[in-house]
C-alpha cells in the first residue's frame, strides 16, 4: 500500500515557499552587492585575514574552494573556506560574506556557548537527518507507522533543534563582523548598509529552514495523534 497524505502538503507548501522566497532575496541582494567594489580595495580573503590576525588567530588559514557561497568556516579543521567570488572579490558582497564566517571563527575562539553547542550536537544531526526519512518509510511500507512515528519525532526534533540553535548563532556571527569590518575600516560607513543587506539575506535563509523544520516536526506529532485515536 502506497500512502499519500495531503495534509503533509498543508504543512510541508509554507516552509517551502518561504524558503523559495529567501533564496530568491539572498540570490537578489547578493548579485547586487557582487557588483559593487568596496572604497577600501580588500578582497575577501584580505578581509578574513585582516580579522583573523588582528583577533590573533594568525594560526587559522584562508583558502578558496570552488562552488557558489560554499564559503564556511570549519571548526574541526580550524580553517576559513571562502568561495572564489568571495575569496578574490572586492566587493561588498564578497567583504561582507568573509567577515561573516571570520565571525564563526572568533565565536569559535571566545568558546561562545551556542557555537559549542551547535558543533557539539552536529554528528547526530547528521544521523537524524539520515535516519529519519528512511525510519519512516520502513514504517509506512510495513505498516508500522505507530510503531516508528515516536522514533521520527524524536530524529525530526533533534533535527529542529539543531535549526533553532544555528539562528542565533548565525545572527551573532553576522554581527561579530560587522563590528571588525567597521573597527578595521575595512568598509565606509555608506557600505554599512549593503553588507547588512546581503548578511540579513543569508540569515533569512536559515530562518526558513527553521520554519520548514517546526512545519514537518508538527506534521509528525499530529499524525502520530491521529493514529492513536
Ligand atoms: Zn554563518
Amino acid at each position: 500500500m502506497f500512502f499519500f497524505d495531503p495534509v503533509w502538503l498543508l504543512f510541508v507548501i509554507p516552509g517551502l515557499l518561504l524558503g523559495i522566497w529567501a533564496q530568491i532575496k539572498l540570490s537578489h541582494a547578493y548579485g547586487k552587492y557582487s557588483r559593487v567594489n568596496v572604497e577600501s580595495g580588500v578582497t575577501g580573503a584580505e578581509t578574513a585575514r585582516e580579522i583573523l590576525d588582528h583577533a590573533g588567530l594568525n594560526n587559522v588559514p584562508v583558502e578558496e574552494i570552488p562552488g557558489r557561497l560554499s564559503d564556511h568556516y570549519d571548526p574541526a579543521k580550524r580553517a576559513l573556506f571562502l568561495s572564489s567570488e568571495n575569496f578574490r572579490g572586492r566587493t561588498v558582497a564578497a567583504v561582507g560574506v568573509a567577515a561573516h564566517e571570520s565571525g564563526h571563527a572568533l565565536q569559535h575562539q571566545a568558546a561562545y556557548g551556542l557555537f559549542n553547542f551547535r558543533m557539539a550536537i552536529v554528528p547526530v544531526t547528521q544521523f537524524a537527518s539520515m535516519a529519519y526519512a528512511g525510519i519512516f518509510f520502513v514504517g509506512i511500507i510495513f505498516g508500522l507507522l505507530k510503531i516508528v512515528l515516536p522514533i521520527v519525532i524524536v530524529t525530526f526534533a533533534i533535527i529542529t533543534l539543531f535549526q533553532l540553535v544555528t539562528l542565533p548563532v548565525e545572527y551573532d556571527a553576522s554581527r561579530r563582523a560587522k563590528e571588525q569590518l567597521f573597527r578595521l575600516g575595512l568598509v565606509r560607513e555608506d557600505e554599512r548598509a549593503g553588507v547588512s543587506k546581503v548578511l540579513d539575506a543569508a540569515a533569512l535563509t536559515y530562518v526558513a529552514a527553521l520554519v520548514s523544520a517546526i512545519l514537518n516536526l508538527l506534521y509528525y506529532i499530529t499524525l502520530s495523534r491521529n493514529s492513536r485515536n
